[in-house]
């Protein structure tokens, strides 16, 4: 076959068109850009039809295998199937559906990613990519050491995905005191031997400077065989496809798992780095019937700013506000460069140009009088809003006053913006990025009750930790792991 959605290029440039394991293990392409497959593979109705089949009658992970096997040529289909069966489990999701609906009112649906083992939408991508890394790297005979920084959420979907994972070791860097109890508990209760926390005396941004400093000093990051799994890793975009169409598929079933395959739906993102929002994106450009991506940011609106001007102005760490949906308290969203390119006909020059070349325009630009920005809700779907701390309270109150339903802030900014971008007769379908549990604070000063907990957390602060606890110093973060990397004599 000499289909190239199988190939990945980077978004400045660089074309060694490379199969999809080896930017598995790569993260980021080696000009500074990010990959993206040459071309979108593209279905038609029938296939949807098909493709409606197969979630209901065999269920999430063989959808999972239909759309990866589009975009995976180097996994012999057999092991790319049974991959998809371990992450896709009931046991793992707490639900036989793994994405399931529930709907609220008048066409407006809720749809779960947050039933994983971290209680995020993060959870549905990393515990594939847990499997993915475990199976390439025993096919290489290669190990690797993941480093990481975390604010929470990040951090511990990635632990949860590679705890007693074989050759694969993770360092992971939180804030001492800065995360919740849930999410320290969470993290500092996991005790297999391949899972370090180390703990520094600092905030995120110093956490993230360790990271940055490590991972530029070429030497370390080759004998240690350091990697990443972070937000710009394809792997975890090309996961997050799936539940596009699994969402697609219950919100237009007739009853019996058939539909007309042609009826457009819009969908609502808490967005924060746009990893989510841009696989609704690959997921419109393969032919799913999306009528509108509705973009939805906190106070931190650094891309409801572009949707709505044209102009992109991201923020340092100092004007990014924390929020009561810390999540999305982001202000470089990591993966915009991808829809930029994307916008731009694909252009690498232009991409770099707007990217690379930074000193000239302090990393700002201004696409409004682009062709392509004009084009950007008609032709890609596009939209956005924002909401602030009152609307997100008001939104979880009324959502609970009226339909007995808990909502995590997180969700709640999306059910607020999805309201403004209503369609008569089109389905609009919010995901649910996190459990109430997370943010039980919140959850309080809106309803004025505690959110239920899963069983399976119940005494989680109790339970034993182990933690390393550091100052926040590159050399000293280097020996810790020099002395318990894998697979590095
Ligand atoms: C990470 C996260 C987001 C933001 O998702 P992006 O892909 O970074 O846009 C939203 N909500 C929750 C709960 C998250 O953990």
């Amino acid at each position: 076959m000499n289909d190239t959605s199988t190939r990945y290029v980077s978004t400045r440039g660089h074309s060694d068109c490379k199969p999809f394991c080896d930017i598995l293990l790569d993260g980021l392409a080696p000009d500074g850009g990010l990959y993206l497959p040459k071309r979108y593979p593209t279905v038609d109705t029938a296939t949807l039809g098909r493709w409606r089949q197969v979630y209901h009658r065999q269920g999430y992970a063989d959808l999972a295998f239909e759309i990866l096997s589009l975009y995976i040529d180097d996994i012999p289909p057999a092991d790319l199937r049974a991959l998809c069966h371990k992450a896709y489990t009931a046991l793992v999701f707490g639900t036989g559906e793994i994405v399931p609906l529930r709907h609220l009112e008048n066409g407006l649906w809720i749809q779960a990613l947050s039933n994983g083992p971290t209680l995020a939408f993060k959870d549905v991508a990393m515990q594939l990519l847990g499997h993915l890394f475990e199976y390439e790297l025993a096919r290489r005979g290669e190990t690797l050491n993941i480093l990481g920084a975390t604010s929470g959420d990040t951090g511990s979907a990635a632990e949860y995905a590679m705890r007693g994972k074989r050759g694969v070791r993770v360092f992971m860097i939180s804030p001492q005191g800065r995360m919740s109890d849930f999410q320290q508990a969470q993290m500092f209760s996991l005790t297999d031997a391949n899972i370090f926390n180390i703990s520094v005396d600092g905030v995120f941004d110093d956490c993230q400077d360790v990271v940055k400093a490590i991972s530029s000093d070429a030497d370390f990051k080759r004998d240690y065989k350091i990697g990443m799994v972070n937000s710009i890793n394809w792997a975890r975009l090309l996961a997050q496809v799936v539940y596009y169409f699994a969402g697609y598929f219950q919100a237009t079933d007739t009853g019996t798992g058939t539909g007309t395959d042609t009826e457009p739906v819009s969908f609502a993102v808490p967005s924060g780095n746009f990893g989510n929002a841009f696989a609704g994106h690959v997921a419109r450009q393969m032919g799913l019937p999306i009528a509108s991506l509705v973009v939805a940011t906190n106070e931190n609106d650094v891309l409801d700013e572009f949707f709505k001007t044209g102009v992109y102005r991201p923020r340092g760490s100092a004007n990014t506000l924390a929020t009561s949906s810390p999540s999305m308290d982001i202000s470089r969203a990591s993966n915009f460069e991808r829809l930029v390119f994307d916008l731009q006909g694909r252009d690498p020059a232009a991409t770099r140009q707007l990217f690379a070349d930074t000193l000239v325009h302090a990393g700002q630009f201004d696409l409004s009088l682009h062709p392509a920005f004009g084009d950007l809700a008609a032709r890609y779907g596009f939209v956005s809003g924002k909401s602030l701390h009152s609307d997100r309270i008001a939104t979880i109150q009324d959502t609970y006053e009226r339909h007995g339903m808990m909502i995590d802030p997180h969700t709640a900014c999306a059910v607020k913006v999805a309201h403004e971008y209503r369609q008569p007769g089109v389905p609009m379908i919010v995901f649910e990025t996190a459990l109430p549990a997370k943010f039980a604070q919140t959850l309080i000063e809106a309803t004025g009750r505690s959110p239920d907990r899963p069983a399976r957390f119940d005494g989680l602060e109790n339970r034993p930790r182990r933690i390393h606890m550091m100052p926040a110093d590159a050399g000293t973060i280097m020996a810790f792991i020099a002395e318990h990397a894998n697979g590095c004599r």
